[in-house]
């Protein structure tokens, strides 16, 4: 899973050029930088390797929802459809950008159930964001149909499945714009970070722009500071140093997803094998990051007995259903509309509660979540943790 496996010489020589400069500002310092430029450098790097036509480089995955999101026109009064099963942060961001989150079903894809999606489309809604959870694609062409048919854009919260694909075509493409992050145990890894990619120059534009304050990285014909402002932004930059790590990871990722692939796949056999197990459903194996194996049993018990075998063999798997951070009736916070604010926004707004959550509300997500456990994939597999790996996992088969 996490691109810190693999850091070696390249990245360090990345990071030293950026040392031999002294400019760790992404923009201006003409004369002092020579020719380094590592942040626009791996924007470009980033949007050829994905096939997109722009990319903006922010300072997390969760900057990248926001600033995707401020630049789509969402704010308060609207409505940000995604899914119950994802990170905190794809709806941090909905309620930062004033917007309220309404929550999905996932099926098992793990991710957005387009029926469900259907059934939660309100003349609110400002955009919709389907995550890729787990390394493998969410049913983008049909969410992207049903968007299409309402004439709401679709954000792709891509920020665990870089270097993902369908049918050959990188995830995050699909939509108006797809968002990705590049925190320490993602894929790809610059420390903290994050990338939006999208092909329209109008959108990337306004990204530009109000990840930094507003100033206009186009036309700017006053220079830095004496441009005008279209609108006000805020601070997102990236830094040159994340910029030249993520350079030398970015050359990396192929290779990383390969050496997952065949740790996966080894994996799969051996759970293939324990009774009544099946795999989360897969759309695209050929474009699966493999950072991430997930299996079903037929129900919780089971699911529960099979982890203890495992754990109690060293490899005890992830329970998605019991974890707090990932998974809709655990985020008790977001249930019980806990926030520092004094006068309870975003839950409330006017002195009036504007949203609440019920945490039975997506049942059929809870069926599948339970019952379903997951396994992390890492890049490079010692001979010891695989044989411990596999000898638990026949432990499960024989019970
Ligand atoms: C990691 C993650 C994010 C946030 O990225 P950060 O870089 O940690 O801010 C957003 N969405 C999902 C699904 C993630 O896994």
């Amino acid at each position: 899973m996490p691109g810190f496996e693999v850091f070696g010489e390249e990245e360090k020589r990345e990071v030293l050029d950026v040392f031999a400069t002294g400019v760790l500002f992404r923009y201006e310092f003409g004369a002092q930088r020579g020719d380094v430029w590592k942040v626009r450098q791996f924007e470009e790097a980033f949007a050829r390797y994905t096939g997109a036509g722009h990319a903006q480089a922010v300072t997390s995955g969760t900057a990248a929802l926001k600033v995707a999101l401020a630049a789509l026109g969402v704010g308060p009064g609207d409505e940000v459809i995604t899914q119950g099963f994802t990170f905190v942060a794809t709806w941090e961001a909905i309620f930062d950008v004033g917007a309220v989150p309404v929550f999905t079903e996932v099926d098992e894809t793990l991710n957005m159930d387009p029926a469900d999606l259907e059934k939660k489309i309100t003349e609110k809604t400002a955009a919709i964001i389907p995550v890729h959870m787990l390394g493998a694609q969410a049913r983008i062409r049909e969410i992207k149909a049903i968007a299409d048919r309402h004439n709401i854009p679709v954000l792709e919260d891509t920020a665990q499945a870089a270097g993902g694909r369908l049918e050959g075509r990188h995830l995050g493409t699909f939509g108006a714009c797809g968002t990705f992050s590049f925190d320490s145990v993602k894929t790809m890894t610059t420390g903290e970070g994050g990338m939006i990619i999208t092909d329209d120059r109008e959108l990337w534009r306004t990204m530009s722009e109000y990840h930094d304050h507003g100033h206009d990285h186009v036309a700017n014909p006053g220079g830095r500071g004496g441009e005008g402002r279209r609108f006000i932004g805020f601070n997102y930059r990236m830094m040159e140093l994340q910029g030249a790590i993520g350079l030398a990871q970015l050359a990396k990722l192929d290779d990383m997803i390969a050496a997952q692939k065949a740790n996966k796949n080894m994996l799969k056999e051996a759970a293939a094998a324990i009774p009544g197990a099946t795999f989360r459903t897969i759309l695209d194996e050929e474009g699966d990051s493999a950072t991430f194996m997930a299996f079903m049993l037929p129900d919780r018990e089971r699911a529960v007995r099979v982890n203890q075998i495992l754990r109690e063999h060293g490899a005890g798997a992830i329970n998605f259903g019991e974890n707090t951070w990932h998974y809709y009736p655990k985020w008790e916070h977001l249930l019980e509309g806990k926030t520092p604010c004094r006068n309870g926004w975003p839950f409330q707004a006017g002195g009036r509660k504007q949203v609440v959550y019920d945490p039975d509300a997506l049942p059929r997500s809870a069926e599948i979540m339970t019952r379903t456990l997951v396994y992390q994939i890492p890049v490079k597999l010692s001979d010891q943790a695989r044989a411990t790996m596999l000898a638990a996992l026949e432990k499960a088969a024989a019970s």
